[in-house]
């Protein structure tokens, strides 16, 4: 007999879950595992668009001037 209930890898816990009508979470596994993984992705999206430290680097790096810690007085 084939079953008739189609089960997919819960993406954030990989334990498996049901892929049909009765999983309103699907393809996760549950509404905790939908939030976890809709909850890093925008952290992942978030941490990129926000990173503008390493833009600054780049800059000092193209000049030709990168500071050095002999040619400037310290503190
Ligand atoms: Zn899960």
């Amino acid at each position: 007999m084939t079953p008739r209930i189609v089960s997919v890898d819960c993406p954030t816990c990989g334990r498996k879950a049901p892929f049909d009508a009765s999983n309103r979470w699907r393809p996760f596994c549950s509404e905790r595992c939908k939030t976890v993984d809709l909850g890093a992705w925008a952290a992942e999206r978030y941490r990129i668009a926000g990173d503008s430290r390493s833009d600054r680097a780049d800059d000092w790096g193209e000049s030709g001037d990168a500071p050095t810690d002999d040619s400037r007085p310290r503190d």
